[in-house]
């Protein structure tokens, strides 16, 4: 199998992966627990008892980075799209160097 070959079949299983994934959401969550600023506060002993977990949730948009919290069940829900979108820009990357093999091999790109 030339190279060439190959890269066409490794983009149709990226094509059948991608179009399984039903939705994709964008962004990061950061998971912080923190101990405040109250002296006498139990969070400052025992790091059970730390304030949080507090969920939030970054992303661009435009040129702009947006931060909202989430609650925790709304994490749980989400979390699944979030590693939808991190799959997709995966094989969307691994899709385009497969891309310039391709056209490559048949001549179709400037050497
Ligand atoms: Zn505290």
């Amino acid at each position: 199998m030339t190279d060439s070959e190959s890269a066409r079949r490794r983009i149709a299983e990226i094509t059948e992966e991608l179009s399984a994934i039903p939705m994709a959401l964008p962004g990061s969550v950061t998971i912080r627990t923190y101990a405040c600023g109250k002296a006498y506060c139990a969070c400052h002993k025992d790091p059970a008892k730390l304030h949080g977990p507090y969920y939030s949730w970054t992303r661009k948009v435009g040129k702009k980075t947006v931060t909202k919290l989430l609650s925790p069940e709304s994490y749980e829900k989400l979390k699944p799209l979030l590693e939808n979108h991190r799959r997709m820009r995966e094989l969307v990357a691994e899709m385009a160097e497969l891309t310039i093999v391709v056209l490559g091999d048949e001549g179709e790109l400037p050497a």
